[in-house]
């Protein structure tokens, strides 16, 4: 018997609200990105240009036609899993960095990463596809997710209904502002030895330490703490020197 749009709709929200009825997914594949840890992730795509990330297609998508004309599209929406967080639950209210940690909002009112479901999603530039060794891959650029996230879907930006010119941005209305970025004699040399295998690597610190990756309780108050951060399989040693991020070293 053949159920009418009226009663399927009914059906399916008897048994979501019935039973809590699961709904699972199947990751399309997942990606590598320089981001080893959390700490110094960006809040947002687009904030670090300059780091990239590769989609590597799980088996069941990893076939050229899923990704068949998607170079048309200069910009891309990806949805991913939180997989890092996922199990630590959520609560209504989360305390967003960006009000300084002090203030609370509704977690629908974030885009924190601990929320129902661990659904995150970025606007990232495209890259390349390229299909070698029978492996699909796809190249995209400003990327603020973990390696190793799991990707659940991939949808071309379309300018005209995405960019809202007028939209108004709550708490997050600009971007954050950028910090100065200095590099001691010892990392400048270390760098020129390191950009050989790590292109753009000077960039690439620059861009994510001009974000000011401290936690918010560390802001405003003077510290000659040295933070490192993790970006590929180097430690980036850093400390606040007045008004400026330095860069001690590069491990
Ligand atoms: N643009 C996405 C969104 O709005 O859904 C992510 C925003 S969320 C505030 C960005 C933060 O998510 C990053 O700074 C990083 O700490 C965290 N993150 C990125 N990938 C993650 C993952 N796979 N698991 C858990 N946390 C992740």
């Amino acid at each position: 018997m053949r159920l009418s749009n009226h009663e399927y709709n009914q059906a399916f929200a008897d048994k979501i609200h019935g039973s809590f009825m699961n709904i699972s997914m199947q990751p399309i594949g997942n990606i590598s990105t320089p981001y080893k840890e959390k700490f110094g992730i960006p809040r947002q795509p687009g904030l670090v240009k300059n780091a990239a990330g590769k989609i590597t297609f799980f088996e069941a998508f990893n076939d050229p036609n899923y990704l068949r004309g998607i170079e048309q599209f200069s910009h891309l929406w990806l949805l991913f899993y939180f997989h890092q967080t996922a199990d630590k639950g959520h609560s209504p209210l989360v305390r967003p960095p960006r009000l300084g940690g002090n203030q609370k909002l509704g977690i629908f009112a974030t885009r924190s990463t601990f929320r129902p479901n661990s659904i995150g999603m970025s606007v990232v530039e495209f890259g390349a596809v390229s299909y070698q060794n029978k492996q699909l891959c796809l190249t995209v650029k400003g990327i603020d997710l973990l390696d190793g996230t799991p990707i659940l879907d991939i949808k071309p930006y379309v300018p005209y209904a995405d960019n809202i010119s007028q939209a108004i941005g709550g708490m997050a209305q600009h971007s954050p502002e950028l910090m100065s970025v200095t590099f001691t004699k010892l990392a400048i040399e270390q760098l020129k030895k390191l950009e050989q295998h790590y292109p753009k690597l000077e960039a690439l610190i620059r861009e994510v330490l001009g974000q000011d990756p401290r936690p918010a309780y560390h802001k405003g108050s003077r510290t000659d703490k040295i933070y490192g951060i993790a970006l590929y399989d180097l430690n980036i040693q850093w400390q606040i020197v007045g008004q400026q991020n330095m860069v001690l070293a590069i491990v």
